[in-house]
């Protein structure tokens, strides 16, 4: 396996996932297809970023070992998810635990998609800062519908900090929202509201909207989607922000959108999000199960198993645990929505 402690944000120091590696890619988290039981597919191809944000959820930059999955493989994995969901209007959602513009296949994947005839909708989240003439024109030619980009201030000092980053450029960024403006790809600006800290950022991104819907930028060929702060036991954290209750920032918003004239508050029916099939592992909680522990995860205390052949299991240990078969685990997470499966070693 490769040593990737010196920079783990290379490229080069990535480890690829394909058909040899084993590796189901439904499951994890970080990495492959994720359902939540409805039309949209989550697709998870690498798990590096160009970005360090105070606020990353998955805590994207720390991971020992990085991942990536060769784009064959992964297409082949969407088939197999569209075939078992039965439904004719996929969308999917390319939302990485980390940046999607450090894949290297990127748009041949999104081509690969376009000719499945169930996907009806391609849409993707992005920091944007990576996102240049060049290959906006190259998405759209892919046939990309939506790039999802965040923007949590409209001030490049406050932006940096967020991010983690010495200097972080807010110029080009506008400039991007012009290019994406110009393309046939719709563009979702998708702050983050850290209550208390970027208060006034998130109200100076409203203003920007609503002056470019004022030149004729109108839903949804432009949308924004204000994300309510939320933090996990595993994600970093911005200190002094504090997570809202939902049915408070849904009343803020709803106040906003009646200030400004502006949508705010976004729902599934305004993605065309339904309930499809999920598809679901043939295990519940606290079911104990051999599996087979085939390589080490992001972290010191992570494996990765598979489970009755099509399911790949996030294993946590503390102790070392041997790559090998016939490993007893306990799942302490199997859940219908999302399918993912976590799992402790045991007796
Ligand atoms: S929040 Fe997004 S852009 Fe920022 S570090 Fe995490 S994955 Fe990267």
């Amino acid at each position: 396996m490769i040593d990737q402690k010196k920079n783990p944000n290379s490229n080069s120091n990535l480890i690829t996932i394909d058909k040899n590696s084993n590796v189901p890619l439904f499951g994890l988290d970080f990495l492959g297809v994720l359902d939540r039981a409805t039309n949209v597919l989550e697709v998870k191809p690498i798990t590096i970023c160009n970005l360090h944000c105070k606020y990353c959820f998955v805590s994207a930059g720390d991971y020992e070992r990085n991942f990536s999955i060769e784009k064959d493989y992964l297409v082949e994995w969407i088939k197999k998810a569209i075939d078992l969901k039965n439904c004719e209007d996929i969308e999917i959602h390319l939302a990485a635990y980390g940046e999607v513009l450090l894949y290297d296949e990127l748009n041949e994947l999104i081509s690969d998609l376009r000719k499945i005839s169930q996907i009806k909708t391609i849409s993707m989240q992005s920091n944007g800062l990576l996102l240049n003439n060049k290959n906006i024109n190259e998405l759209e030619k892919a046939g990309l519908d939506r790039l999802n980009i965040s923007l949590n201030s409209m001030d490049k000092e406050e932006c940096a900090d967020y991010c983690g980053v010495k200097k972080y450029n807010l110029e080009h960024l506008l400039k991007v929202f012009d290019l994406v403006l110009q393309s046939k790809i719709e563009l979702l600006i998708a702050p983050v509201w850290f209550k208390g800290i970027n208060d006034k950022g998130v109200l100076d991104v409203v203003k920007f909207v609503k002056n470019q819907e004022e030149k004729g930028y109108t839903w949804p060929k432009m949308r924004l989607g204000i994300q309510n702060y939320l933090t996990y036991r595993t994600g970093r954290k911005i200190k002094k922000a504090r997570m809202r209750e939902f049915i408070y920032f849904y009343k803020l918003l709803q106040k906003m959108e009646k200030e400004y004239k502006i949508k705010l508050k976004l729902g599934p029916k305004d993605f065309n999000i339904h309930k499809t099939i999920a598809i679901f592992p043939p295990v519940r909680l606290g079911d104990i199960k051999n599996v087979e522990i085939i390589m080490k995860g992001r972290w010191k205390n992570e494996y990765i198993a598979i489970f009755e052949e099509i399911w790949a299991v996030k294993v946590l240990s503390k102790e070392k645990i041997p790559i090998k078969k016939g490993i007893k685990v306990k799942f302490i997470k199997s859940s219908l929505r999302g399918n993912l499966l976590t799992a402790v070693p045991t007796r």
